[in-house]
């Protein structure tokens, strides 16, 4: 008789969004009449824009034709894309990442969730609280996690290390006591919103350093930052080719959420104490279990580099960060104490009057039939707090903050 990995039954992550549906479900059904608006999702709503279009046709194309047919795409990514990436990503802002150090992917939630393969199964895991889930959830699949404590929404994992960001500490994780070998940072995050700091980045990089550890570094949403003192790679902070991984994706910039596309960076500094390259690991891991992005998106994500391309994705990014100031302004004018939507398309709101952030949901929706998300389904310090998304319309988000205001 097969035996299943028991890890899964410990999954616990479709609580969030499914109690969100249940909740908005009833809720429509009870009241027909009232139109919900949803500033709960994280997925973009605006269309691809023309030159990506472009390319995506000419690659449709060119796949109809004997002579520039393409079969399998390389495992690591087209040198044409990851020439693109090397040059505008990094080159440009002074940082050296080699094409060669550039694995491109479907997307950043695929490498955030398989990067953990490679590292042995007794590595201690530090995350971000409140944290994006992929993290802790694959971790949990590979049995790092331990036991979990508590209750349902404010529980916790006995082997992880949760790396508070709250009020308290603005929002930015600290040093912890303990050591892990494995840090996840997201920055600008999900969900706060929060962007760390170049200096305050540099001393995670450090203490990595220093304690041998890997970051994982998460830059989905680095198109968003606005603030010159907030890094657009942790590779501008000394020493990170030797500690750091970096994640990234043409989701949230370019508005590929449908599309599928993204890329991991492992310098060749990055090794272990047997002197064997992450990157090599990485490779085969790619060689062996990836049979590379499709040549029509590799195609449109090339063409978000080029001058229309770049262009155009800052006009989606600015249409999103239109919203979220317009999100800030709304509920600080409410008297709501509010943080993010600087660098991110998130604004994290403290829930007034001591409320959980699940009393602050049925709240809103009920007062305001709008959607958002509880801060503490990201992890137990998001209890008391509520995130807000800019990726709606300019007109559902006026009318949110019209009903909040009046609420
Ligand atoms: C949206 C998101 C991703 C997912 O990116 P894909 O490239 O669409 O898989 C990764 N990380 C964070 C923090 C996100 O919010």
């Amino acid at each position: 008789m097969f035996k299943i990995n028991k890890n899964y039954l410990n999954l616990r992550g479709s609580y969030l969004f499914s109690t969100i549906a249940k909740k908005v479900e009833a809720f429509t059904k009870e009241n027909p009449d009232k139109k919900v608006i949803r500033l709960g999702i994280g997925d973009v709503t605006q269309p691809l824009t023309p030159t990506i279009l472009k390319a995506l046709h000419n690659a449709v194309d060119e796949m109809g034709k004997a002579e520039t047919f393409h079969g399998y795409a390389p495992d690591l990514g087209y040198s044409f894309l990851r020439e693109a990436i090397s040059k505008h990503d990094f080159e440009e802002k002074g940082i050296q990442i080699a094409p060669d150090e550039i694995f491109v992917s479907d997307g950043a939630k695929s490498d955030s969730g398989n990067i953990q393969e490679i590292f042995s199964t007794d590595c201690k895991v530090a995350v971000c609280d409140p944290v994006y889930p992929v993290y802790v959830d694959t971790n949990i699949m590979s049995g790092r996690t331990g036991k979990w404590v508590g209750d349902d929404s404010t529980g916790k994992w006995s082997d992880v290390i949760y790396l508070p960001c709250t009020e308290e500490t603005n929002f930015a994780p600290e040093l912890p006591k303990e050591i892990p070998d494995l840090i996840y940072i997201c920055s600008p995050n999900n969900p706060t919103g929060s962007a760390m700091t170049k200096d305050q980045l540099q001393k995670w990089v450090d203490f990595a350093n220093e304690n041998k550890a890997v970051i994982i570094y998460d830059a989905a949403y680095e198109a968003y930052i606005s603030e010159d003192n907030v890094p657009h790679s942790i590779y501008e902070c000394a020493g990170a080719r030797s500690c750091a991984i970096e994640l990234h994706s043409f989701s949230k910039n370019a508005g590929f959420t449908g599309v599928r596309l993204g890329f991991a960076v492992v310098p060749h500094d990055l090794k272990d104490s047997d002197g064997v390259e992450l990157h090599s690991l990485w490779a085969r891991r790619h060689g062996t279990k990836f049979n590379g992005a499709p040549y029509i998106q590799q195609r449109a994500g090339e063409a978000v580099y080029s001058s229309e391309g770049q262009k155009e994705v800052k006009g989606l990014v600015s249409y999103y960060m239109e919203n979220a100031a317009m999100i800030l302004k709304g509920l600080k004018e409410a008297g709501y104490k509010v943080s993010g939507g600087v660098n991110a398309p998130y604004v994290w709101l403290k829930t007034p009057d001591n409320m959980t952030s699940w009393d602050f949901f049925d709240h809103l929706l009920k007062h305001a039939n709008v959607v958002g998300t509880p801060g503490s389904g990201f992890g137990p310090s998001g209890e008391g707090y509520f995130r807000l998304t800019a990726f709606g319309t300019h007109e559902n988000t006026i009318a949110a903050m019209e009903r909040i205001s009046k609420m």
